[in-house]
C-alpha cells in the first residue's frame, strides 16, 4: 500500500509540486512521512507512526466524514490537496485507489471552500511588457490585460486579489523579482505550463481558437497558463470558460493598493473596523456583492459610462416602488452566476438546478418591474428576457424539493418519464404485495402471531414461534433455526425481492439519465444564464447604491472638466462612528487652488476631511451618489494617498522606508489629473529632515498641478502660500479651554475646516488630553518654548565658539558640559 501511495504521490508532485496528498485507507485519509509531519502541523493532529520490520514512517489522518473541514483549513493555509479515494470494495489484495479531486485555493469551485468575494486564480508573464490573466473557475470570468511597467501590473494584480497566482519561469526563476513580488503579494504561488505552444493548444481546446484580441505573445502565454493549470485541477473540464475578454487597465482609475488600504475600502485598520465596503454593501444577492466590490476595484474613467449608472441610480432613488419591488424580488435569489457555471460545467446538483429554478422564476417579474426603463435599467431587462424559458423544463422534470446527491433517488416527478412511471409502479406494487404479505399469510396458515422480517443475510423472511411450527405450509422453506422460533423463506418471495431491487435499481439509473440530459440541456443555454446572471448581479448593485442613497440623503455628483465642490460632504463610515455629532465640510479644488495645506492640533479631523474627498471622488467614478448635499467632481485619472505611519513590519522595512516609497510612487504617478492624499509626510523622520522633504515633495505636487490635500503638523510649511500661486492654507478649527477640569487647559474640537493657517501645533495640549503626567506635559510645553525660540542652542553655540580650549582643565571642561546639559 504504501508503494502505491509513494507513486501516487510522485505522480500528483509532477502536477502540484507542493500538494499534500490525503489517502484513503478505510474510513480515514492518511498522509505519511513528510506530508504527515506537514498535515499534522498544520492541522494540529497527532503524529502517529506505521511500522513494519523494515521501516517506520510518520503518519497522520482524518476521519474521511471530516474531509470538507480539514481540507477548509489547508486550503486557508495556502496549501494544494490532492485526494485519493479507494475506488473499489475492500478485498484481500490491494485495493485499487484514483485521484478524484485536486484542490488549490485560487481553482476549487464546491460553495463550502469558495471566498464570498474573491477566487481569482492568476497567471503572469512578461515578454514585451507584462502580461496578466485573471479566471474565476467559479462563475467562468476570465480576462486579461497588458501592461507597459511592473507597476502598473502590480495595480491591477492588487485590484483583483487572486488567491493563487502563478508565475512564468522568466519572473519565479529572477530571484530579486519573485522577492519582491512575494513581498507584495503574499499569496500561493504555483507552477504552471507558460510555454507558448501548449498556451496556443490550451486556448483552442477551451475557447475554440486562440483570440486575436490577446495580440501579444506574453499575452498567450498568460492565457493558456491559466487555463492550463485550472483544467488540470478540474479534471478536465472547464465548459464554463467560453471567452475572454481583455481590459485596457487604462480604462479605470488608478487606484493603488496603498490608496484602496488607507481609504479603507475592503478592509479597516482597526481590528473590527468599518469598511467603506461594509457602507456600500446593501446588495442581496452573493453575485451583487462582488459585482459591487469590482466596481469599486475598477472606478471609471469614461463619462458616459458614469453618467449611465448615475441616470439608473436617479431613476431608482426617485421612484421608491420599482426600487422596493426589484429589492425584495432579489431576496429570493440565489447565485445564480454560480449556479450557471455549476451547469455549464454539468456538476450541478440536483438541489441546485431547483434553485436555479427557483431563480430564474423570478426574472420575468423582474422583465416586468423594468418595462418602461431604458438606459442601464433597459440593458439589464434585455439582458434578463434573452433566457429562453428552462424553468418550466426544469420544474416539469424535478421534484420541488430534490435530495442532495444524483445517487439518492426520488428527483424526477411522476408524470415526466412514462417508463420511469412504469418501473416505479411496479417497485410500488411488489413492496405493497410484501407489505400484505403478514396479514395475508396469517389468514392462510392460521398462524395468528406470524411476522414478515428483513435482514442481511437472508433478506425477506417469514418467523413463525415454536409452538406452530405445525401449522407452516408445505410450500415454505426453513432457512434458520432460532431458540424458540424458526424463520422460513418461500421461493415467490425471494422473486419479488429480486423484483424490487432491479425495479428500483433501474428507476434509479433512469433518474441518473433523465437528470443529465435536463442538465445537459441547461448547459447549452450557458451563455443565455450567465448573461442574465450578470444582469441580476448589476441590478443588485445599483438598487442597494440607490437605496442607500435614500436613506443616508446622498446627493448626485455633477462631473465637471477639472474643478471640485463639495458642499457639506461627510465621511460615510466616520459619520455613521459619530452618530449624528458628524460636522459637515466643504471642499473647494480647481485651477486657482490646487494644493490645500492643512494644518490643525491631533485629532481635529484633518485624516478624516483628506479623505472624504478622495472617497467622493472614488464613489462618483462607480458611478454612486455621494455622502455630501451638493457635490461637482472632476474625473481624476488616480487617487494617490500616503497616510499614517503604518508599519510594514513583515516586509521587513523600515516605517521610513515604507513612507518614502510609497511616496516615490506618488511623485512618480501624479498628473494634473489626480488626486493627491498626503497625511503627515516625514513624520517617520527627524524633525528636520521631515521637514525639508515634505516641502520639497509639496513643491514637486504643487507644479504637476495635481489636486493635492496635505496635511501636516509642520507649520513652517504654511508660510508656502505667498509663495506659490494655486497652494492654499486651511486649518481645523479648534479652540484652547482655559477652565478644563484639571486647570491645566484643554482643547476643544469643532471638527470645522476653516480657511487660513492654524495657530499653532497643539500638541502638548492633545498630550495633556491624553491623560500624559501633568510634570511630563509641563516639561514638553517648556521644551517646546525653547525650541521655537531656538535661544538654548544658539546661546550654547556662541558659548562653545568662545571657548578657550588650551586654558581648559579637563575638570573645568566637565563642569562646563554639565552646566549646558543641565540647561538643554
Ligand atoms: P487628525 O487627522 O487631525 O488627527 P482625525 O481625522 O483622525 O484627526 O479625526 C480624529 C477623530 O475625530 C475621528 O476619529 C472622529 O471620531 C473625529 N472626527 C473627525 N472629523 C470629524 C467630523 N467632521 N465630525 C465629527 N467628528 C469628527
Amino acid at each position: 500500500m504504501l508503494e502505491q501511495y509513494v507513486a501516487m504521490r510522485d505522480e500528483v508532485a509532477a502536477q502540484l509540486p507542493h500538494a499534500i496528498l490525503l489517502f484513503q485507507v478505510g474510513d480515514f485519509y492518511e498522509t505519511f512521512g513528510e506530508d504527515a509531519e506537514r498535515t499534522a502541523r498544520l492541522l494540529g493532529l497527532a503524529l502517529t507512526h506505521k511500522s513494519s520490520k523494515d521501516f517506520s514512517t510518520p503518519m497522520a489522518g482524518i476521519p474521511v466524514r471530516t474531509l470538507d473541514q480539514f481540507v477548509e483549513k489547508l486550503l486557508a493555509a495556502g496549501v494544494c490537496v490532492a485526494v485519493a479515494d479507494q475506488a473499489e470494495e475492500v478485498g484481500s489484495g490491494l485495493v485499487e485507489r484514483k485521484v478524484t479531486q485536486l484542490l488549490t485555493p485560487g481553482t476549487v469551485t464546491e460553495e463550502r471552500h469558495l471566498n464570498p468575494d474573491e477566487n481569482f486564480l492568476a497567471a503572469v508573464a512578461t515578454g514585451d511588457g507584462y502580461a496578466l490573466s485573471l479566471l474565476d473557475v467559479s462563475t467562468g470570468e476570465f480576462r486579461c490585460a497588458a501592461f507597459h511597467t511592473r507597476s502598473a501590473l502590480y495595480d491591477e494584480l492588487s485590484r483583483w486579489r487572486a488567491r493563487e497566482v502563478l508565475l512564468a519561469p522568466e519572473m519565479s526563476g529572477n530571484p530579486a523579482l519573485l522577492a519582491d513580488f512575494q513581498t507584495r503579494f503574499p499569496v500561493m504561488l504555483s507552477p504552471a505550463n507558460f510555454d507558448e505552444e501548449a498556451a496556443r493548444a490550451e486556448l483552442s481546446e477551451v475557447l475554440g481558437e486562440v483570440p486575436k484580441s490577446l495580440g501579444s505573445a506574453a499575452l498567450v502565454r498568460a492565457c493558456g497558463a491559466v487555463l492550463g493549470y485550472a483544467k488540470l485541477t478540474q479534471q478536465g473540464r472547464l465548459d464554463m470558460v467560453r471567452r475572454v475578454v481583455r481590459f485596457e487597465p487604462g480604462a479605470h482609475m488608478r487606484l493603488p493598493d496603498a490608496a484602496v488600504r488607507a481609504l479603507e475600502l475592503f478592509t479597516a485598520q482597526a481590528v473590527g473596523g468599518v469598511t467603506l465596503m461594509d457602507i456600500l454593501a446593501g446588495t442581496r444577492t452573493a453575485g451583487g456583492r462582488r459585482r459591487l466590490r469590482a466596481w469599486l476595484r475598477a472606478p471609471l474613467l469614461d463619462e458616459l459610462s458614469i453618467r449611465t449608472r448615475l441616470d439608473s441610480l436617479e431613476t431608482l432613488t426617485r421612484a421608491a416602488d420599482l426600487r422596493g419591488g426589484i429589492r425584495s424580488l432579489l431576496y429570493r435569489a440565489h447565485d445564480l452566476e454560480r449556479l450557471a457555471a455549476r451547469v455549464a460545467t454539468r456538476r450541478a446538483t440536483p438541489r441546485e438546478v431547483a434553485s436555479l429554478a427557483r431563480t430564474l422564476d423570478l426574472l420575468p417579474e423582474a422583465v416586468r418591474l423594468l418595462a418602461a426603463q431604458d438606459g442601464l435599467l433597459g440593458g439589464i431587462r434585455a439582458r434578463l428576457s434573452a433566457l429562453p424559458d428552462v424553468v418550466t423544463r426544469i420544474r416539469a422534470a424535478l421534484v420541488e424539493d430534490p435530495p442532495l446527491r444524483l445517487g439518492d433517488g426520488g428527483l424526477i416527478r411522476d408524470g415526466f418519464h412514462p417508463e420511469l412511471d412504469e418501473l416505479r409502479r411496479g417497485a410500488i406494487q411488489n413492496r405493497e404485495w410484501l407489505a400484505r404479505l403478514e396479514a395475508t399469510e396469517r389468514e392462510r396458515t392460521g398462524i395468528g402471531n406470524l411476522k414478515v422480517g428483513y435482514n442481511n443475510v437472508f433478506g425477506y423472511f417469514l418467523e413463525v414461534t415454536s409452538a406452530h411450527l405445525g401449522k407452516v405450509p408445505a410450500d415454505y422453506r426453513q432457512i434458520a433455526t432460532l431458540k424458540d422460533r424458526a424463520r422460513f423463506t418461500r421461493p415467490d418471495l425471494r422473486e419479488r425481492e429480486r423484483e424490487i431491487a432491479r425495479l428500483e435499481n433501474a428507476a434509479q439509473r433512469l433518474e441518473a439519465e433523465v437528470f443529465t440530459e435536463l442538465r445537459d440541456s441547461l448547459a447549452a443555454h450557458a451563455e443565455a444564464l450567465s448573461e442574465a446572471a450578470g444582469a441580476l448581479s448589476e441590478l443588485d448593485v445599483v438598487a442597494a447604491l440607490a437605496e442607500l442613497a435614500v436613506e443616508s440623503g446622498w446627493t448626485r455628483p455633477q462631473t465637471t472638466s477639472g474643478d471640485t465642490r463639495l458642499t457639506q460632504a461627510r465621511h460615510p463610515v466616520v459619520e455613521r462612528a459619530t452618530g449624528g455629532k458628524f460636522v459637515p465640510n466643504d471642499a473647494e479644488l480647481n485651477a486657482g487652488r490646487f494644493t490645500l495645506l492643512l494644518t490643525g492640533p491631533n485629532m481635529a479631523g484633518k485624516s478624516t476631511y483628506l479623505r472624504t474627498v478622495a472617497l467622493c471622488a472614488l464613489l462618483h467614478q462607480i458611478g454612486s451618489f455621494v455622502p455630501a448635499d451638493h457635490a461637482e467632481l472632476p474625473i481624476y485619472d488616480a487617487i494617490h494617498t500616503r497616510i499614517g505611519a503604518s508599519d510594514d513590519l513583515a516586509g521587513g522595512r523600515s516605517t521610513f522606508m515604507v513612507e518614502m516609497s510609497e511616496l516615490a510612487t506618488i511623485l512618480h504617478g501624479a498628473t494634473h489629473r489626480s488626486l493627491i492624499i498626503l497625511d503627515e509626510v516625514g513624520r517617520g523622520t527627524s524633525t528636520l529632515d521631515g521637514l525639508a522633504i515634505a516641502q520639497a515633495a509639496l513643491e514637486h505636487l504643487h507644479a504637476t498641478r495635481a489636486h493635492t490635500l496635505f496635511a501636516t503638523h509642520y507649520f513652517e510649511l504654511t508660510r508656502l502660500e505667498g509663495e506659490h500661486a494655486g497652494l492654499v492654507n486651511l486649518h481645523v478649527a479648534a479652540e484652547e479651554d482655559a477652565q478644563s477640569n484639571n486647570g491645566a487647559g484643554g482643547l476643544t474640537f469643532y471638527h470645522q475646516v476653516i480657511a487660513g493657517a492654524a495657530r499653532q501645533s497643539y500638541g502638548v495640549e492633545v498630550a495633556r488630553l491624553a491623560g500624559l503626567p501633568a510634570p511630563v506635559t509641563t516639561r514638553a510645553a517648556k521644551l517646546l518654548t525653547a525650541l521655537n525660540s531656538g535661544g538654548d542652542e544658539k546661546k550654547l553655540l556662541r558659548e562653545l565658539a568662545t571657548l578657550d580650549l588650551s586654558r581648559l582643565t579637563p575638570m573645568q571642561a566637565l563642569e562646563v558640559l554639565h552646566k549646558w546639559q543641565r540647561e538643554v
